[in-house]
């Protein structure tokens, strides 16, 4: 287990930040609760937690819409790169792809490209998605810069599983937070030395580098990318949190095993692209949705449809814009380049 692995660890080696707690948990290539949990485990009614493309066909074709409208504004590429950053079971591509391939005045060749660190899902997202276009599979976002046709990238609840770091002042003094072991031989938070005063109290070091691909590329050969997680444009954070089986536990209780995420920080992200030079839109998802016409187009299926699937729909639809639900909480960062 993880959680034996890690406790050896500390005490052989002392204390670990809590970046590299979050990344043993998140990706440790035998135990991590990414790599290693078969994707039922993860994602759906057996699983920890659902996800909008789970919860709603309606979402993929509004993201379908999006897309052909930058694809009209990058002046109707034949050959458009479809990217997707941690794809899970691959439903939000497939409802994308099919609704694209319905729309008549796309005319394009989609080639889509997974970045996947699970094997059970890349098997999922392959059956979803050979039938309907090529489909390559990447350990990171490396590959782009040998595509030179214009890309479309599209994340959903990807950014918000990066590792984090967080830090703590205690009577004017800066700590980052770690993880020892107490002298029950149970995991326990601890404060470590930390120099100089960060910038912010919660980061994820690894979207920085992320960005800057997503950024570079857009910028050279055109393209946009939509980044939709749960987070913030002000606020400090103090976010992680740990669910097992659809419940609340402590993010110490079950290390690989619980899945960990943080609400991501959407103004850092948006400021870093402006300094990379691409232009950039920030709404919540409900805006989003909205903007895109998911309530018209809600209206005009459900009109063809059997009452008890039209509800189903229906309450799908509400749960992604309810500002109660997923509405408010989960937002949605464009970024192009015109
Ligand atoms: N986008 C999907 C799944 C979200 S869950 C949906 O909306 O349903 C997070 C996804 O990111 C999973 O597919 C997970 O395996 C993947 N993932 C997490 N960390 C990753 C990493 N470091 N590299 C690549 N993929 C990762």
């Amino acid at each position: 287990m993880l959680k034996d692995i890690l406790i050896q660890q500390i005490k052989d080696k002392g204390p670990l930040d809590l970046y590299t707690y979050t990344s043993l948990c998140q990706t440790h290539p035998i135990y991590g609760y990414y790599s290693s949990k078969v994707s039922t485990q993860i994602i759906g009614d057996g699983g920890d937690f659902i996800t909008a493309p789970e919860i709603s066909p309606l979402f993929g074709e509004m993201i379908a819409i999006w897309v052909v409208s930058y694809w009209e504004q990058m002046g109707k590429p034949k050959v458009l790169h479809l990217v997707e950053l941690g794809p899970g079971q691959g439903i939000l591509m497939q409802d994308v792809v099919l609704a694209l391939q319905k729309i008549n005045l796309f005319s394009a060749e989609c080639v889509v490209h997974f970045v996947e660190v699970n094997p059970s899902f890349q098997q999922l997202q392959k059956e979803k998605l050979q039938p309907l276009s090529p489909v390559f599979d990447h350990a990171s976002l490396e590959f782009l810069e040998e595509i030179k046709e214009p890309t479309i990238i599209i994340a959903n609840e990807f950014f918000d599983a990066l590792p984090v770091r967080q830090y703590i002042n205690h009577g004017n003094v800066w700590y980052e937070k770690g993880v020892g072991v107490d002298d029950k031989n149970e995991l326990k938070m601890v404060h470590l030395p930390q120099e100089i005063e960060p910038d912010d109290m919660e980061c994820q070091p690894d979207i920085e580098g992320i960005l800057e691909k997503i950024c570079d590329h857009i910028h050279r050969r055109k393209g946009a990318a939509l980044l939709i997680d749960y987070g913030y444009w002000e606020g400090e954070g103090d976010s992680l949190q740990a669910v097992y089986k659809h419940q609340k536990v402590g993010i110490l209780d079950y290390p690989g095993e619980a899945d960990l995420s943080v609400h991501v920080n959407f103004k850092k992200m948006a400021l870093q692209c402006k300094k990379g030079g691409v232009h950039y839109n920030f709404r919540t998802q409900r805006q989003f949705l909205m903007d895109l016409g998911i309530q018209l187009r809600l209206e005009l299926i459900c009109r063809n449809m059997d009452i008890a699937k039209a509800t189903e729909l229906r309450g799908g639809v509400q749960r992604l814009i309810d500002p109660l639900e997923m509405g408010q909480l989960f937002k949605v960062l464009e970024i192009w380049k015109n």
